[in-house]
């Protein structure tokens, strides 16, 4: 049994102030913690985070990366330069840039093994709509979304990421999904890696990632094939994600 991986993605928000609250209170709270725990800020609060966290307990990420290592891309960041920046960790294929025509399911591919090459830890982002909910095809829609990756890098370097099952519907929306659904969604994932691989399948992160807050944390990671949690609302109040935190813990 693995210590669980609860991950903050703040999204779009923030400030200085903020920020340096955020981690200042993290790092003191779960000192002696044996989860682990990483926080996603905007990128230009990536040199704050390293500044608070670095030879800390808890690492930091980006929440989205181009697939080039440099060039005339206007507006993006490259792996190196968050490695630079001393991320760990980069989310790939969220589904709030997904649903912008942003990251194709080729194009994550491509970052995830861009994301590996420059040293960083993916965490690719699946998960279904509402409609594919209704229509009963959550194991199609992330298979769809797997495969290209699995395909591009191959079964081992899938190995050297994570993956965070995301249904579009529980986004924000207060509205988790439940944990029986949970488990059933990430134990499918975890077979369909084990069709190819029972070792990666045994050792790759699953997490889960939509409303997790800390009333329902506790039934969702307590899930077997719950490795850990992609927080984003109950990431902005330092409180709530530490409550998280201990509740992993
Ligand atoms: P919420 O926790 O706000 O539902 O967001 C989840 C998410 O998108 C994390 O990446």
């Amino acid at each position: 049994n693995r210590s669980k991986l609860v991950v903050a993605n703040r999204k779009m928000h923030g400030s200085v102030p903020d920020n340096h609250q955020f981690m200042q209170s993290l790092l003191q709270q779960t000192q002696h913690h044996h989860a682990r725990y990483a926080v996603c800020p905007p990128h230009p609060y990536l040199y704050q985070a390293q500044h608070i966290l670095q030879n800390s307990h808890i690492a930091w990420g980006g929440q989205n990366m181009s697939r080039f290592e440099k060039g005339a891309y206007t507006g993006s960041v490259s792996p190196v330069m968050l490695k630079e920046f001393g991320c760990t960790y980069v989310i790939i294929g969220h589904s709030e840039r997904r649903q912008r025509g942003h990251d194709s399911d080729e194009s994550c591919g491509e970052r995830f093994e861009a994301a590996i090459k420059a040293g960083l830890t993916p965490i690719l982002c699946i998960g279904e709509t509402l409609e594919e909910y209704e229509q009963g095809e959550t194991d199609l829609v992330v298979v769809r979304q797997l495969n290209p990756v699995i395909a591009h890098v191959g079964i081992e370097a899938l190995s050297q990421g994570v993956i965070a099952y995301e249904p579009v519907w529980a986004i924000g929306s207060g509205k988790a999904a439940t944990p029986q659904h949970v488990q059933a969604i990430l134990s499918f994932i975890r077979g369909h890696i084990g069709l190819l691989d029972e070792q990666v399948a045994e050792k790759i992160d699953l997490l889960y990632g939509g409303s997790v807050n800390p009333g329902n944390a506790a039934q969702l990671l307590s899930m077997p094939d719950v490795d850990g949690g992609l927080i984003g609302g109950a990431s902005l109040i330092a409180e709530d994600f530490i409550r998280i935190c201990q509740i992993a813990n």
